[in-house]
Protein backbone atom coordinates (compact mmCIF):
# COMPACT_ATOMS: atom_id res chain seq x y z
CA UNK A 1 0.00 0.00 0.00
CA UNK A 2 1.41 3.35 -1.38
CA UNK A 3 0.98 5.76 1.80
CA UNK A 4 2.45 2.98 4.38
CA UNK A 5 5.43 2.44 2.35
CA UNK A 6 5.73 6.47 1.80
CA UNK A 7 5.12 6.59 5.62
CA UNK A 8 8.12 4.47 6.40
CA UNK A 9 10.14 6.46 4.01
CA UNK A 10 9.53 9.33 5.56
CA UNK A 11 10.04 7.22 8.85
CA UNK A 12 13.58 6.51 7.71
CA UNK A 13 14.66 9.63 6.20
CA UNK A 14 14.08 11.16 10.14
CA UNK A 15 16.36 8.46 11.50
CA UNK A 16 18.97 8.95 9.38
CA UNK A 17 18.87 12.83 9.61
CA UNK A 18 19.28 11.87 13.63
CA UNK A 19 22.02 9.54 12.69
CA UNK A 20 23.42 12.06 10.84
CA UNK A 21 22.71 15.61 12.13
CA UNK A 22 26.36 16.06 13.85
CA UNK A 23 27.81 16.10 10.21
CA UNK A 24 25.04 17.51 8.14
CA UNK A 25 24.03 20.27 10.38
CA UNK A 26 20.47 18.71 9.24
CA UNK A 27 18.98 16.95 12.48
CA UNK A 28 15.96 17.13 11.02
CA UNK A 29 14.71 18.71 7.41
CA UNK A 30 12.41 21.53 7.52
CA UNK A 31 8.83 20.35 6.65
CA UNK A 32 8.09 21.29 3.38
CA UNK A 33 11.01 19.55 2.25
CA UNK A 34 9.36 16.04 4.10
CA UNK A 35 5.93 17.13 2.44
CA UNK A 36 7.43 17.21 -0.90
CA UNK A 37 9.35 13.58 -0.28
CA UNK A 38 5.63 12.60 0.88
CA UNK A 39 4.26 13.53 -2.77
CA UNK A 40 6.01 12.55 -5.22
CA UNK A 41 5.80 8.93 -6.04
CA UNK A 42 9.56 7.47 -6.11
CA UNK A 43 7.25 4.09 -7.57
CA UNK A 44 6.31 6.37 -10.83
CA UNK A 45 10.40 7.06 -11.32
CA UNK A 46 11.88 3.43 -10.95
CA UNK A 47 11.77 0.30 -13.60
CA UNK A 48 8.59 -1.68 -13.42
CA UNK A 49 10.08 -4.60 -11.80
CA UNK A 50 11.96 -3.05 -8.81
CA UNK A 51 8.60 -0.86 -7.63
CA UNK A 52 8.78 -3.11 -4.65
CA UNK A 53 11.44 -1.48 -3.78
CA UNK A 54 10.97 1.85 -4.26
CA UNK A 55 9.96 3.43 -1.08
CA UNK A 56 13.52 1.70 0.79
CA UNK A 57 16.15 3.89 1.51
CA UNK A 58 18.78 2.84 -1.46
CA UNK A 59 19.63 3.55 -4.24
CA UNK A 60 18.32 1.85 -7.33
CA UNK A 61 19.30 0.95 -11.16
CA UNK A 62 17.78 3.13 -13.77
CA UNK A 63 19.19 1.82 -16.75
CA UNK A 64 22.26 2.61 -18.80
CA UNK A 65 25.04 2.27 -15.20
CA UNK A 66 23.20 4.81 -13.91
CA UNK A 67 20.46 5.27 -10.49
CA UNK A 68 18.12 6.74 -8.80
CA UNK A 69 19.44 8.55 -5.60
CA UNK A 70 18.52 6.88 -2.21
CA UNK A 71 15.72 9.21 -0.69
CA UNK A 72 17.47 10.23 2.34
CA UNK A 73 20.37 11.58 0.18
CA UNK A 74 16.91 13.09 -2.01
CA UNK A 75 15.94 14.45 0.98
CA UNK A 76 19.07 15.84 2.32
CA UNK A 77 20.39 17.76 -0.57
CA UNK A 78 17.06 19.26 -1.64
CA UNK A 79 16.83 20.96 2.02
CA UNK A 80 20.74 21.78 2.02
CA UNK A 81 20.09 23.66 -1.42
CA UNK A 82 17.68 25.81 1.33
CA UNK A 83 14.57 26.39 -1.75
CA UNK A 84 12.46 28.79 -1.50
CA UNK A 85 9.04 29.44 -3.97
CA UNK A 86 10.41 32.12 -5.93
CA UNK A 87 14.03 30.08 -6.63
CA UNK A 88 15.05 28.88 -9.96
CA UNK A 89 17.04 25.78 -9.60
CA UNK A 90 19.87 24.27 -12.21
CA UNK A 91 20.16 20.45 -11.56
CA UNK A 92 23.02 18.73 -13.11
CA UNK A 93 22.20 15.04 -13.64
CA UNK A 94 18.44 13.97 -14.14
CA UNK A 95 18.75 10.65 -14.18
CA UNK A 96 14.87 9.39 -13.77
CA UNK A 97 14.32 13.03 -12.63
CA UNK A 98 12.80 11.95 -9.37
CA UNK A 99 15.33 14.80 -7.52
CA UNK A 100 13.65 17.27 -10.04
CA UNK A 101 10.55 16.29 -9.14
CA UNK A 102 11.00 17.09 -5.27
CA UNK A 103 12.42 20.09 -6.32
CA UNK A 104 9.56 20.88 -8.42
CA UNK A 105 7.27 20.81 -5.73
CA UNK A 106 8.93 23.50 -3.98
CA UNK A 107 10.18 25.99 -6.13
CA UNK A 108 9.76 28.29 -9.15
CA UNK A 109 11.55 26.51 -12.01
CA UNK A 110 13.63 23.60 -12.27
CA UNK A 111 15.93 23.66 -15.27
CA UNK A 112 17.87 19.71 -15.58
CA UNK A 113 20.53 18.74 -17.76
CA UNK A 114 21.56 15.11 -18.43
CA UNK A 115 24.09 13.54 -20.40
CA UNK A 116 22.60 10.53 -21.72
CA UNK A 117 20.04 11.65 -24.10
CA UNK A 118 18.18 8.72 -24.03
CA UNK A 119 17.56 9.04 -19.97
CA UNK A 120 16.63 12.94 -20.74
CA UNK A 121 14.36 11.68 -22.91
CA UNK A 122 12.71 9.36 -20.85
CA UNK A 123 12.60 11.83 -17.81
CA UNK A 124 11.43 14.36 -19.69
CA UNK A 125 7.91 12.58 -21.15
CA UNK A 126 8.25 11.15 -17.15
CA UNK A 127 7.77 14.72 -15.44
CA UNK A 128 5.50 15.55 -17.86
CA UNK A 129 3.21 12.63 -17.79
CA UNK A 130 2.61 13.33 -13.98
CA UNK A 131 2.52 16.60 -14.14
CA UNK A 132 5.39 18.40 -13.37
CA UNK A 133 5.14 21.24 -15.91
CA UNK A 134 7.75 23.82 -13.85
CA UNK A 135 10.80 21.15 -15.15
CA UNK A 136 12.54 21.82 -17.76
CA UNK A 137 15.17 18.93 -18.79
CA UNK A 138 18.12 19.28 -21.28
CA UNK A 139 20.30 17.21 -23.04
CA UNK A 140 23.97 17.42 -22.38
CA UNK A 141 27.24 17.64 -20.88
CA UNK A 142 25.91 19.89 -17.57
CA UNK A 143 29.57 20.79 -16.62
CA UNK A 144 29.30 23.86 -18.21
CA UNK A 145 26.03 24.70 -16.76
CA UNK A 146 23.40 26.60 -18.76
CA UNK A 147 25.34 30.44 -19.01
CA UNK A 148 22.28 32.07 -21.19
CA UNK A 149 19.98 31.61 -18.12
CA UNK A 150 22.37 31.72 -15.45
CA UNK A 151 22.87 33.33 -12.59
CA UNK A 152 20.83 30.53 -10.74
CA UNK A 153 19.31 31.01 -6.89
CA UNK A 154 20.91 27.06 -6.44
CA UNK A 155 22.27 24.71 -7.86
CA UNK A 156 22.57 20.78 -7.36
CA UNK A 157 25.08 17.97 -8.83
CA UNK A 158 23.65 14.93 -8.64
CA UNK A 159 26.65 12.74 -10.23
CA UNK A 160 29.98 12.87 -8.40
CA UNK A 161 32.88 15.61 -10.16
CA UNK A 162 36.62 15.41 -9.12
CA UNK A 163 36.39 19.10 -8.21
CA UNK A 164 33.95 22.03 -8.05
CA UNK A 165 33.03 22.93 -11.73
CA UNK A 166 34.06 26.59 -11.54
CA UNK A 167 31.23 27.63 -14.14
CA UNK A 168 28.64 26.72 -12.29
CA UNK A 169 30.02 28.51 -9.32
CA UNK A 170 30.31 31.41 -11.54
CA UNK A 171 26.50 30.87 -12.29
CA UNK A 172 24.97 30.86 -8.72
CA UNK A 173 23.74 33.88 -7.15
CA UNK A 174 25.18 35.83 -4.72
CA UNK A 175 23.50 33.72 -1.56
CA UNK A 176 22.75 31.02 -3.09
CA UNK A 177 24.06 27.35 -2.93
CA UNK A 178 25.63 24.56 -4.82
CA UNK A 179 24.88 21.12 -3.44
CA UNK A 180 27.65 18.87 -5.09
CA UNK A 181 29.67 15.36 -4.54
CA UNK A 182 33.39 15.71 -4.74
CA UNK A 183 35.73 12.92 -4.49
CA UNK A 184 36.95 9.86 -6.69
CA UNK A 185 35.05 7.62 -8.83
CA UNK A 186 32.71 5.30 -6.20
CA UNK A 187 35.30 6.50 -3.60
CA UNK A 188 35.84 8.64 -0.94
CA UNK A 189 33.54 11.41 -1.88
CA UNK A 190 32.03 14.06 0.32
CA UNK A 191 28.74 16.45 -0.52
CA UNK A 192 29.94 19.76 -0.23
CA UNK A 193 27.78 22.73 0.15
CA UNK A 194 29.29 25.34 -1.72
CA UNK A 195 28.23 29.06 -0.99
CA UNK A 196 28.49 32.58 -2.18
CA UNK A 197 28.28 35.14 -0.38
CA UNK A 198 26.69 38.40 -0.94
CA UNK A 199 30.17 39.84 -1.81
CA UNK A 200 30.73 36.46 -4.30
CA UNK A 201 32.94 35.01 -1.86
CA UNK A 202 33.80 31.20 -1.94
CA UNK A 203 32.63 29.47 1.39
CA UNK A 204 32.64 25.20 1.67
CA UNK A 205 31.62 22.61 4.14
CA UNK A 206 31.83 18.75 3.83
CA UNK A 207 28.48 17.69 5.08
CA UNK A 208 28.88 13.72 4.53
CA UNK A 209 30.11 11.19 2.91
CA UNK A 210 28.77 9.59 0.17
CA UNK A 211 28.80 7.46 -3.18
CA UNK A 212 27.42 9.06 -6.42
CA UNK A 213 27.99 7.87 -9.86
CA UNK A 214 30.64 9.67 -11.75
CA UNK A 215 29.92 13.25 -13.59
CA UNK A 216 31.17 12.35 -17.21
CA UNK A 217 32.19 14.33 -19.82
CA UNK A 218 31.26 15.38 -22.95
CA UNK A 219 29.23 12.39 -24.75
CA UNK A 220 27.45 15.52 -26.59
CA UNK A 221 28.33 18.74 -26.11
CA UNK A 222 25.02 21.93 -26.03
CA UNK A 223 22.37 21.88 -24.01
CA UNK A 224 20.22 21.50 -26.76
CA UNK A 225 16.48 20.50 -25.07
CA UNK A 226 15.50 16.51 -25.04
CA UNK A 227 12.62 15.33 -27.59
CA UNK A 228 10.18 15.63 -25.21
CA UNK A 229 10.94 19.18 -22.96
CA UNK A 230 8.65 20.47 -20.95
N1 LIG B 1 19.13 13.15 -9.97
C1 LIG B 1 18.93 11.71 -10.11
C2 LIG B 1 20.21 10.95 -9.90
C3 LIG B 1 20.81 10.66 -11.20
S1 LIG B 1 22.29 9.70 -11.18
C4 LIG B 1 17.79 11.25 -9.22
O1 LIG B 1 16.89 12.02 -9.00
O2 LIG B 1 17.77 10.11 -8.79
C5 LIG B 1 23.36 10.88 -11.98
C6 LIG B 1 23.01 11.23 -13.41
O3 LIG B 1 23.98 12.20 -13.82
C7 LIG B 1 23.11 10.09 -14.41
O4 LIG B 1 21.90 9.93 -15.09
C8 LIG B 1 24.23 10.52 -15.35
O5 LIG B 1 24.03 10.13 -16.69
C9 LIG B 1 24.18 12.03 -15.20
N2 LIG B 1 25.42 12.73 -15.56
C10 LIG B 1 26.70 12.33 -15.39
N3 LIG B 1 27.54 13.27 -15.85
C11 LIG B 1 26.80 14.30 -16.31
C12 LIG B 1 27.11 15.56 -16.91
N4 LIG B 1 28.35 15.96 -17.15
N5 LIG B 1 26.07 16.37 -17.27
C13 LIG B 1 24.78 15.99 -17.07
N6 LIG B 1 24.43 14.80 -16.52
C14 LIG B 1 25.42 13.97 -16.13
Amino acid sequence: MRPDRIEQMLRTIEQECHFTGNATGRSSLRPVVMEAMASVPRDDFVPSELKHRAFDNGALPIGEGQTISQPFIVALMTDLLEPQPDHTILEIGTGCGYQAAVLSCLVKQVISIEIIPHLANLAAERLQRLGYRNVQVMSGDGYQGLPEQAPFDGIIVTAAASHVPAPLFKQLKPGGNLVIPVGLPYMHQELLVVSKDRSGQRHTRSALPVIFVPLTRNRETGGEPADNTI
